[in-house]
């Protein structure tokens, strides 16, 4: 946990559960994670995650996790597989079994019936469209249905029918009679069931009707003995009919629904629905990959579990609709790996480098270390040979204002090597550069840098031809042109094209043998990541997760 949750401990809802207990209206504190299983896990359900489970932790409570499965249409058992390992991933274990809100559609169905009786519920034969016409507006009341006054007889066989699959999709449904001229609008006879004759993944086909979230939800949380049911600020209005549910049904437990913001991200997607619309679209490569937001992509990145769980405690818990910066988010894996991600060279794009007065086929060993102020990580061997790549932008043909590296005529330190000054340049046809001509200064290994007595410009860094292996680097750039993307946006407006850019380079030939870590700061370049999902024998990819780079 968060060295830093004391600050994190001071949220409003931390101040309410403390008051409950202090009060003795709870004596055990119980809280719910409830995902729909209709994609993958994104950061915002971190934050969701994280909340729900400190409490529980915090308070020697439970957190169960949910998943809230009443839509069939939308849901997929592969889904569910995602939660499940992102939540373990994270480092979360919820208490007991993993519930699903379908295994109490018996229960449920039963409140129906309940409120049926109690004149509170009735089974309306408008369509779809025609209930959404005289539902009104925040400005005109509602009308009522024509079939809000049947007999409860009538309502009972209607819905029993509806049950055996009797009627098609969307011929009926039923619905709460509460006032269709209530000022807020879902209270305005919400519907409670509807007739769906998909196949759901837990319960099969014994299913022709499926609870709404609303009235699913509020049901589950108590038959769960939830005690504080936590989401976000959306709800506020369904917070309404959540009380007059379970107000009106003979059920024990009556949790409270609180409401805090959602996390949102700059330049980031934190909605399924968009998250789907990319991968549909074919912008993205599926839910993992390293652009987005979700637990796999940020994983897949180069993301710890520590560091995305320390930004969510850090950000904390209100009220307040805001928008984070992503190097906030950079922040906290930057600072971790900062301490344990080995070092090394690693050419992004490469330029050969040709030092002329260096034998062909001598090779020095340098010992340096793996960590520059952690010597625990120990040493390794890297060659400094005739022939070697830089990164052709730390090359220049002529001179450039507050240019530090390597320039035509001029000299530049090797990173733990010599000094060398560039000769000549060759180039091809088109006039690019093939490589460039060097001369190093034998005298210069190790020698202590005096940028001005030396008239060296920087330091750059570099890797020996020899001892060098290929390998693909992908780096990675916002998806989106927009920095707060707003629900009605069509994202597919704002991508951002060059959100992904691929580069053929270089690493130390048994950089990955040697290190038995996947992460690492290629120096001057960034922090990277193995690519697990397409790096094979052949083909080595390293993620980017932040660049280090000034230009
Ligand atoms: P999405 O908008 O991505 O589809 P959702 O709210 O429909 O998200 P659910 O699976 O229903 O997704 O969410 C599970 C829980 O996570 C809910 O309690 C929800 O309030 C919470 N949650 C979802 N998105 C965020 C977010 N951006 N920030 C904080 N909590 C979130
Ligand atoms: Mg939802």
């Amino acid at each position: 946990m968060c060295k830093n949750n004391n600050f994190y401990k001071k949220n409003f809802i931390f101040k309410i559960i403390q008051n409950d207990l202090k009060n003795k209206k709870y004596n055990f504190i119980c809280t719910r994670f409830p995902p729909e299983p209709n994609g993958y896990l994104h950061i915002g359900h971190i934050k969701s995650i994280c909340l729900n489970f400190f409490i529980a932790k915090f308070y020697k409570g439970n957190c169960f996790l949910r998943i809230d499965d009443t839509n069939p249409t939308t849901e997929n058992i592969k889904y569910i597989n995602s939660i499940k390992k992102d939540l373990m991933w994270l480092g979360f274990k919820w208490d007991g079994n993993i519930k699903y809100s379908s295994n109490y559609f018996e229960l449920i169905y039963e409140y129906a019936i309940e409120l049926i009786n109690k004149n509170l519920a009735y089974v309306d034969e408008l369509s779809i469209e025609e209930i959404k016409s005289y539902r009104g507006t925040l400005l005109l009341p509602g009308k009522n249905s024509p079939y809000r006054n049947r007999s409860i007889t009538e309502s009972l066989k209607l819905f029993r029918n509806m049950r055996l699959g009797k009627f098609p999709e969307g011929r009926m449904c039923l619905r709460a009679k509460i006032d269709m001229k209530s000022k807020i609008i879902i209270m305005r006879d919400p519907v409670l069931y509807r007739i769906k004759f998909q196949k759901h993944h837990h319960t099969g086909k014994k299913w022709f009707i499926y609870p709404t979230y609303d009235f699913c939800h509020c049901i589950s949380d108590s038959i769960e003995g939830i005690t504080h049911s936590l989401c976000t600020l959306e709800f506020l209005d369904n917070k309404v009919l959540y009380n007059w549910i379970l107000s009106n049904i003979s059920i024990k437990n009556y949790p409270k629904q609180y409401e805090f913001s959602k996390l949102k991200i700059e330049y980031g997607i934190t909605s399924k629905r968009n998250i789907r619309l990319l991968i549909k679209s074919k912008i993205v490569d599926g839910w993992d990959d390293p652009r987005l937001l979700t637990i796999s992509g940020l994983r897949r990145k180069g993301y710890t579990a520590s560091s995305l769980k320390n930004f969510c405690y850090h950000i904390g818990v209100t009220k307040q609709n805001n928008i984070i910066q992503l190097s906030y988010l950079e922040f906290f894996i930057k600072k971790e790996l900062n301490k344990v991600a080995p070092r090394a060279m690693a050419i992004l794009r490469p330029l050969k480098i040709i030092i002329d007065n260096f034998p062909v086929k001598k090779k020095i060993k340098l010992l340096i270390p793996n960590h520059p102020s952690n010597k625990n990580m120990g040493y390794k061997i890297i060659y400094f040979t005739k022939e070697i790549y830089i990164d052709i932008l730390d090359f220049s043909e002529k001179e450039k204002k507050n240019y530090k590296r390597l320039i035509l005529g001029k000299k530049v330190k090797l990173r733990y090597a010599f000094i060398i000054k560039a000769n000549k340049i060759i180039k091809d046809n088109n006039g690019n550069i093939i490589h460039v001509h060097c001369t190093y200064y034998k005298n210069t290994l190790g020698m202590k840098i005096d940028k001005k007595n030396q008239k060296i410009k920087g330091i750059i860094h570099w890797i020996s031809c020899s001892n060098s292996k290929a390998v693909l680097f992908y780096l990675y750039n916002n998806l989106l042109k927009k920095k707060n993307i707003n629900n009605t946006d069509n994202i597919l407006s704002y991508i951002n094209k060059k959100s992904l850019q691929i580069y053929n380079g270089f690493i130390e030939k048994k950089l990955l043998q040697e290190q038995k870590k996947q992460h690492f700061q290629f120096e001057r370049e960034g922090y990277f990541y193995l690519d697990k999902k397409y790096s094979n024998k052949k083909q080595i990819i390293f993620n980017q997760i932040l660049s280090l780079r000034k230009s």
